[in-house]
């Protein structure tokens, strides 16, 4: 070859390498980044391959809504404005959320009430598709407490919906096109799905809602590829003289006595489930004990407080890998007031008392705030977070086991008074934990219920069979009350889980459900509770910014990066709005009101939210 071909050769072969590097580099761009166990482990940490995104339910598996975000900080939180907004109705479709969104690819992935998905361009807010689950008519009427759903799963492509008449269904997170179906459970026979599904490595885990019904609780996974069915594990021993699924089954069965099964036993999983990639654990919150009187449940008077119904209102931590039981600890024995173990976990690396724990946290509703060491279920703390009279104390003898007050029992001929109240201290409302800072932000309600027993459960009771009676305003004895004093009736509580105290508190500001909160590593943070936006200093409690919208439906706030730049998301009843600092002051009118009610939106800020005194309340589940 002469030395002109050779050059000849070389430019086109140089050529040829840009070409293919440029063909490349464009088929990597336009490749979504892949979603799979490995990122998840890593999803939210300083070492997230995928910065800016929110891949779980709690931005981190371990849910502590910490996000390493910071160009949005103190001194230019008040400029924050509109990027975006888009509507999140459909014509027919009832307006609602209780989700966390989901980002990435960007994209923001909404659930809606009624089983509805919105996939919206970060960017720009416009449609990229939207999924209907379309399902079972008589889903709304098997259902205490509204067609809710917390949030979404995303993993190998596959985004994962727990559509509320009990069915799993993954589909293709670019296109919404249904992948695969499973049915969980029946909804005729009041089986619901109300929690986000989780990813537990190749698995997706969810729990089953209905526990104001007669159902037998559990939690499941399911094979992240064809939605088989890997492991389930029972929250309730299965009806007596009929065969235990396992150990953790015969064990359990010995806690129950009388006719209790026809009842179905309850023990649901509608919020606070969390897969501890640290441990290969699977760690779950279940509900109440069905119906609610003991007596109902079989339990004679002389034996209040001795069957303790497990697995009901406690922490159990499965094995991720086959769903055998690990470790339990109930922070009710023996409920009889609706006081599910509920309210999403956080986990956490603190160190108590000289050495370092791995915790999982929780604030149910029954107003106490649990720290337990997640490897073996070890008791570390437990403190009332608002007024209690439900327990007297914790027995450390006896890893912390809840000692019941006795007479905070009742049943047809006997009235009682119980603190909290009705929804619990805590529900869904999603806490945060910032490391930094040191502290756990909890949205929380104070109040108290009266508890009746009725003769029999009523299947067709409004919100549920729980069996409660009509309480009177009869006399009560009354019973000495211990929790802390500033709460007010409700807001929002800053604790150090170092010594599980009180480091500060906003009264009247949101409660136990609605909204909740997220924290940054600048030092944010926040707080999405009746329809304004609020962030504060997340060490001093300092309030920075308070944003009203009037649109409704409170849902969690999440941040997220669009083309580099932070933004602060969540959904309302009827829009998701997209805020960034500069962007447009002022919010989009809330959409006509529906026909008979009459009423425009309201100006200026909305009014505080109702004292929680119903029973079953817009979430008392
Ligand atoms: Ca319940």
């Amino acid at each position: 070859m002469t030395t002109p071909q050779l050059k000849q050769t070389a430019l086109l072969a140089t050529a040829a390498i840009t070409a293919l590097t440029l063909i490349t580099t464009i088929f990597a761009q336009q490749q979504p980044a892949k979603v799979d166990a490995k990122i998840l482990a890593a999803a939210g940490t300083a070492k997230d391959a995928l910065p800016g995104t929110w891949l779980t339910y709690g931005l981190t598996q371990t849910e502590q809504r910490y996000s390493q975000l910071k160009q949005i900080d103190a001194s230019n939180v008040g400029k924050l404005g509109l990027a975006w907004s888009a509507p999140l109705t459909q014509p027919g479709a009832r307006g609602g959320t209780e989700s966390t969104p989901l980002v990435w690819n960007n994209t923001i992935y909404q659930a809606m009430d009624n089983s509805i998905i919105y996939a919206l361009d970060a960017r720009t807010g416009a449609q990229k598709w939207m999924y209907d689950a379309k399902t079972d008519p008589i889903t709304a009427s098997h259902m205490c407490c509204g067609t809710h759903n917390r949030g979404l799963a995303i993993s190998d492509g596959k985004l994962i919906l727990a559509a509320n008449d009990a069915r799993l269904i993954a589909l293709d997170a670019l296109t919404g096109k249904e992948l695969w179906q499973t049915k969980v459970a029946e909804i005729s026979q009041y089986y619901s799905l109300t929690i986000a599904p989780r990813i537990a490595g190749d698995k997706v885990v969810i729990g089953v809602a209905g526990g104001e019904y007669f159902i037998r609780g559990f939690f499941a996974a399911y094979d992240l590829k064809d939605g088989k069915l890997a492991w389930k594990f029972h929250t309730v021993p299965p009806a007596p003289g009929k065969p235990f699924e396992d150990k953790a089954q015969e064990e359990a069965a010995k806690t129950w006595t009388g006719d209790w099964a026809k009842y179905g036993g309850g023990g649901s999983i509608w919020d606070g489930l969390v897969y501890d990639p640290d441990t290969n654990l699977v760690i779950a919150g279940t509900g109440n004990a069905e119906p609610w009187p003991l007596e109902l449940r079989g339990i004679k008077k002389e034996d209040w407080g001795k069957f303790t119904n497990l697995y009901t209102a406690s922490i159990v931590a499965v094995d991720a890998s086959n769903g055998k039981l690990k470790w339990y600890y109930q922070t009710v024995p023996n409920d009889a007031w609706d006081l599910d173990s509920v309210g999403g976990f956080i986990m956490a690396d603190i160190p108590i008392e000289g050495r370092t724990r791995k915790v999982i946290m929780q604030a149910p509703k029954s107003g106490v705030f649990y720290i337990i060491d997640r490897t073996n279920g070890q008791f570390i703390s437990a403190e009332p977070f608002v007024p209690v009279n439900w327990v007297t104390g914790f027995d450390k003898k006896n890893n912390g086991r809840p000692i019941i007050n006795p007479d905070a029992y009742y049943d047809q001929g006997k009235t009682v008074t119980i603190y909290p109240g009705g929804g619990g201290a805590h529900n869904w409302a999603p806490m945060s934990y910032n490391p930094n800072a040191g502290l756990v932000y909890l949205p929380y309600s104070a109040g108290s219920y009266n508890f009746t027993a009725a003769a029999e459960p009523d299947p067709k009771a409004g919100g549920g069979a729980h069996g409660l009676g009509r309480a009177g305003q009869t006399k009560q004895t009354p019973m000495p009350i211990w929790g802390p004093d500033n709460v007010g009736r409700g807001g929002l509580q800053a604790r150090d889980p170092k010594t599980n105290t009180i480091k500060w508190v906003k009264t009247g500001r949101g409660g136990a459900t609605g909204g909740g909160t997220m924290t940054t590593a600048s030092n944010l943070l926040f707080q999405v509770a009746g329809n304004s936006l609020y962030a504060y200093k997340a060490d001093s409690g300092e309030e920075l910014l308070a944003l009203p919208h009037n649109l409704g439906g409170p849902a969690p706030p999440v941040t997220y990066l669009v083309d580099g730049v932070q933004h602060i998301g969540f959904a309302t009843g009827t829009q998701f709005l997209s805020l960034k600092v500069g962007g447009t002051a002022g919010m989009p009118a809330p959409p006509p009101a529906p026909a008979g009610k009459g009423k425009g939106a309201p100006k200026g800020p909305p009014p505080p939210p109702p004292p929680p005194t119903e029973l079953h309340g817009p979430d008392g589940k």
